[in-house]
Formats: C-alpha cells, structure tokens, sequence
C-alpha cells in the first residue's frame, strides 16, 4: 500500500464509492508547507501559529504574522489553510504576555480566552489574517472554545478587521476540545463555517487525565468510548457546516480514521507524513464500510476493544 499511496499522493482522496474526503496536513511553520503538499496534503487543517509568538521579547507585528501566513499561503498554492489563533496559556509563558499565577494552567487562561484577555493580540492577529492573498480559501479557527458567546465575541473581532483591512472575509471555524463544545456543537454550528475536533485536548478534558502526564500515557488513548460519543455528537450537531475536521491525533492514526469518517467527519488534518497513507486508506473502503465499523465501534467498552475491531475489519476488507 506505501507505494500506491505514494504514486497517487497527489490525487484528491475519495472514498471507493467516491465521497469527497479531504485530507490535510497540520502545520507548525513555513519550511513545512512545501514539502507537506509534495507528500500529499491537499492544504493545511491547522496551522499552529505559536511559533510566531514563543521565545521573543516582544508579540510579532501584523505584517511579520502577513510575511508568514502569505509564504504559506503561496506554498499551498490555492489550496485551503486554517490559521489557529495564537493557543498560548499558563503552560507555554510568553514573556510579553504576563499571565497570573494559575494552579492549573489546563483550565485557565488558554487558547481563545487568553484572546478574549488580550483582545489587542487577537485583533492584530486577525488582521493580518484578512490581508493574506490566495485564490484558494483562508479561514480562521479558535482554539479551547467552551459556548457560542465567544465564538460571538470574536466574529465582531472579526468584522472590525475585515472593515479596517479592507481584506478578504475569512471562513471562521471552532475547535472542539472541550466536552462542552462537543456537546453544543449544534449551538455553535449557526455562528460558524465548520469545526475541527482536537482529538488530543479533548481526550485530556474528558477523561480529565493531563496530556503530558507520563503515568496516565498508556491510557490515554483517543478512541476511549465517551471521546468517541463526544465526536460522534459534534459530528451530528454541527452536520450543517461546511465541513466536519478531526485535526489531533486521531487525524493520523489508520485504525482511527475510517471509525472517524463512519461517524460523519469529512476532513481529516494530519501529520504531513501520515497524508499519503490515510489517502490510501480510505481510497480503498466505502462510506458504508466506515459506518458499520463506527456503529460496531460505538458499541465496544473500550479503546482496546475498538482497535481490535477496526484491525480485523480493515484486514478483511
Ligand atoms: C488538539 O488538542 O488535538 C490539537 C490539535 O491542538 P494541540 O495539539 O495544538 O493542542
Ligand atoms: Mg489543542
């Protein structure tokens, strides 16, 4: 399957019964972009925009964030990108933005709500997400979203950048990882173009065992049966949007990812060196195969069980 997957890497992915699933590549600077779309990528799902904002003195102007966003941008060649806004916290300091002592940086101040605190660093942020150029589309995606009034809050951001730009008005999209999107995708779907599940945040938030917690790595398996149900209800919820994404880890993982697209994800966003193979995979099963195997999944008491389940079946397909 490597060398098929190789030789038909740049083909758009359909499904065996020819349904569209898009299958891109998750970010983290502009060296990566290039080399992504030779491997396979047909864009980027989540461009992590931190390395622009960790290890400096100071926050990066709008026009270095424009330098950065249009090299990729052109890098992807019209393809669609996915700009994160800056999911900086308690965890990962940044010496400009003092933060208050915080006894468990997970839930504190993080992602969109450290935005929310600095709303001059969302904005500049947003603007210079306006100015990017492309013929291909550019959105923007809010990282630990928890209701739909933050996702309110920043779309007025939003407008105001748009107007003072004059730019493009991007697609403007969710996160869910937290149990509490999940379980509202269908409140947050009217205020937004499309969600990605952050399979990696929301397994920490819903079994509420921390992410880089070496003791509880073993069972931090994404495919745990209530993370499951929570992607199967964002799926459902936000079934109206133009697009349902998994960009964590579950993204890039072949026994996950046709269990995902059972459940009705369209768009899969993984490391750039797994976009080939998934393509690959899914190339050689059917809408109907994913959704036996997911309703099958659905039914099982845990993440082993489902592994199980999803290598037998695909072995047999
Ligand atoms: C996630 O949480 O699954 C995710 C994609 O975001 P990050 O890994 O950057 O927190
Ligand atoms: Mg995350």
């Amino acid at each position: 399957r490597r060398l098929e997957a190789r030789a038909l890497a740049a083909e758009d992915c359909r499904t065996a019964d020819g349904v569209r699933i898009e299958v891109f590549a998750n970010l983290g600077d502009v060296a990566e972009a290039a080399p992504a779309v030779a491997g396979g990528a047909e864009g980027c799902g989540l461009l992590r925009t931190e390395f622009l904002f960790l290890e400096r003195q100071n926050a990066p102007t709008e026009d270095e964030q424009l330098a950065q966003y249009q090299a990729i941008a052109d890098a992807l060649n019209g393809r669609p990108l996915v700009i994160r806004t800056l999911d900086a916290g308690g965890d990962k300091p940044l010496s400009y933005l003092p933060m208050p002592h915080e006894e468990n940086p997970a839930l504190g101040l993080r992602g969109v709500r450290t935005g929310l605190h600095r709303p001059d660093l969302l904005l500049t942020q947003l603007r210079a997400v306006c100015r990017v150029r492309s013929s291909g589309t550019v959105a923007v995606m809010l990282p630990m979203i928890t209701s739909a009034a933050e996702v309110c809050q920043v779309r007025a951001m939003l407008d105001v950048a748009v107007g003072e730009t004059g730019g493009a008005s991007p697609l403007l999209g969710v996160m869910i990882e937290t149990p509490a999107a999940a379980m509202t995708a269908d409140l947050l779907a009217p205020h937004i173009d499309f969600v990605s599940v952050g399979t990696n945040d929301l397994t920490q938030y819903a079994l509420a065992m921390d992410r880089q917690n070496a003791h509880l790595a073993a069972q931090l398996d994404s495919l745990h049966p209530a993370v499951l149900r929570l992607i199967a209800q964002t799926a459902a919820g936000a079934a109206d949007t133009r697009w349902i994404g998994v960009c964590g880890g579950l993204a890039s993982d072949l026994l996950a990812a046709p269990i995902l697209i059972g459940l009705g994800v369209t768009e899969l966003s993984a490391t750039p060196s797994m976009t080939a193979e998934i393509k690959a995979l899914l190339r050689g099963l059917t809408l109907a195969d994913c959704r036996e195997l997911a309703t099958q999944a659905l039914r099982l008491d845990s993440a082993e069980a489902e592994r199980a389940l999803a290598d037998e079946r695909l072995a047999a397909l």
